[in-house]
């Protein structure tokens, strides 16, 4: 059974309460983000008895989708430590089957109130995709798979007259929120019923912050958050 109310996370907001709520997880990954940015990391829960702690069960309150970029671990950008976030991460987070039962595994099993997809600024994933759409020539092996599956939210981005590929990578960023939604019945039912909400970011590698440029579900604080 899932009873989100009593999945408690071990992590902790600012004023020591567990972190429950979608909102909750979402105040607690932008206070991490701006600790990161502003080179204020508190301690990151690493050690043994983390460790030990942590050996019987796991209660991570946010499942990170992001790209596989190695200037983007999800733990660093928003100072979290063991046992706080489930990472899923493809190079230019591109989704397939096992991305969405890894999803569905955090959303429903964990019982994992917020699911961001995280992308970022200079993604070398959309780079190759609009290089591809621009030549029409494909790259080799699986790399193809990747480039395939960001070639559509680079589209959308030109439909809309948006060309430069950051633009484009927010554009995937939207269009992955919406994919994972549309595609899996389990987190739509989550959003749905309040239990988990999602948020799709982009991460400025020098800036050192995240931007909201997709949301669904109740995140009140949401818009206060800074747009891309
Ligand atoms: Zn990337």
């Amino acid at each position: 059974m899932n009873e989100p109310t009593t999945n408690a996370s071990d992590a902790r907001d600012a004023a020591g309460a567990a972190v429950v709520t979608p909102a909750d997880a979402w105040r607690t990954l932008l206070a991490g983000n701006a600790r990161f940015a502003d080179g204020h990391l508190h301690e990151q829960h690493l050690d043994r008895a983390r460790r030990a702690e942590l050996a019987g069960q796991q209660r991570p309150f946010a499942l990170v989708f992001g790209c596989g970029d190695s200037r983007v671990a999800a733990e660093f950008v928003f100072d979290q430590g063991l046992g706080h976030l489930f990472v899923v991460r493809t190079a230019g987070h591109v989704v397939d089957s096992g991305v969405l039962g890894s999803v569905e595994f955090g959303v429903d099993i964990l019982g994992i109130p917020l699911v961001v997809v995280l992308g970022h600024d200079s993604c070398g994933a959309v780079a190759a995709t609009v290089a591809a759409v621009e030549t029409g020539q494909l790259p080799a092996g699986f790399v193809r798979d990747i480039v395939e599956r960001v070639t559509p939210s680079v589209l959308a981005a030109q439909r809309q007259g948006r060309t430069s590929a950051d633009e484009a990578g927010a554009e995937h960023v939207r269009q992955t929120v919406r994919l994972l939604v549309d595609r899996s019945a389990a987190l739509a039912a989550a959003v749905g019923e309040g239990r988990c909400a999602v948020v799709g970011l982009v991460y400025r590698l020098v800036e050192g912050r995240v931007n909201v440029v997709e949301t669904r579900g109740d995140l009140p604080e949401v818009g206060a958050a800074a747009a891309f």
